[in-house]
């Protein structure tokens, strides 16, 4: 069990949870919440030094509850599980969709660290949705920002602001969670470049370690196989963008 030390409001729907106790976690690992009496599910890490930090969306009755949480409250977390990003190469570029940007900041704050350029790309649907972009600022990372509505930055979808980018330099690998149809998008761009790619998968998890099933994707566990998965991987998965799980275990569009 880990006691909540504070809550931080980062957009109008987004919050981020501190807890006292600290996990090492390598970034885009994740962590099975339960919030007694709730639910339980997945969250990745987005903060680790200084006590684990989760940021997340609110949506439904879980994160509902988990935004209800205060300083003091005791939360259960088992983890951290899964694979996380790997740094290859000296200039990336890294795509985040929405809260995607939740395991992507860990990850640009520690490619910098090994003298690694990183160009980023935050794509929201509004400007007051934009999600640490003055935490990877602060990282050392070149910001570029898309918002759908054209409230900041680049007007319209993250896949075209990260094409325009990675035309203007000579980059060694993407990286990006988000959206299916954005990942989707980058992979095709990723292919027809020749250019490696890891992209964090979400699907329905229910053990978090491999015994379910609930996660699975082209046969793969999204929980003990990812939720990073490498170009190689994605390029086979047919139902990236198609199909996922739910959480009867029944086939339905993504
Ligand atoms: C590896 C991984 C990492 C994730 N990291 C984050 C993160 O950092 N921030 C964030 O906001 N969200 C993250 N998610 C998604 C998060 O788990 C769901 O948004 C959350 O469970 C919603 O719960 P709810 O009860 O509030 O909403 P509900 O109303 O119950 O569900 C809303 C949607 O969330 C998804 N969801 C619900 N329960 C689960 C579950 N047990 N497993 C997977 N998806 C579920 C479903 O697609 C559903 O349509 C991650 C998911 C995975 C698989």
């Amino acid at each position: 069990m880990f006691t909540v030390s504070k809550q931080t409001d980062e957009t109008s729907s987004i919050k981020t949870i501190r807890f006292k106790e600290g996990l090492a976690a390598t970034p885009g690992q994740f962590v099975m919440v339960w919030v007694p009496g709730v639910d339980e599910f997945p969250m990745s890490v987005s903060y680790s030094a200084n006590g684990l930090g989760i940021t997340y969306q609110v949506l439904g009755d879980g994160t509902k509850a988990l935004a209800s949480k205060v300083q003091g409250d005791r939360i259960g977390i088992r983890g951290p599980y899964g694979k996380g990003f790997a740094i290859h190469g000296k200039r990336l570029l890294v795509v985040a969709g929405g809260a995607g940007m939740a395991p992507l900041a860990p990850f640009v704050e520690e490619a910098v660290t090994h003298k690694t350029s990183v160009d980023l790309v935050i794509g929201a649907r509004t400007s007051s949705n934009i999600l640490f972009e003055s935490r990877a600022i602060k990282a050392g990372a070149k910001v570029h920002i898309s918002t759908d509505d054209g409230t900041k930055g680049f007007k319209g979808l993250a896949v075209g602001l990260a094409e325009s980018v990675l035309t203007g330099g000579k980059f060694d690998s993407i990286y990006a969670c988000g959206p299916e149809k954005m990942l989707l998008g980058l992979l095709r761009i990723a292919e027809s470049r020749g250019l490696p790619m890891q992209a964090s998968l979400e699907r329905f998890m229910k053990c978090g370690i491999g015994i379910c099933d609930s996660c699975a994707i082209d046969g793969k566990h999204v929980c003990t196989d990812g939720p990073v998965f490498s170009e190689r991987d994605l390029s086979t998965f047919g139902e990236l963008a198609k199909t996922k799980l739910d959480m009867c275990g029944r086939k339905v569009p993504v």
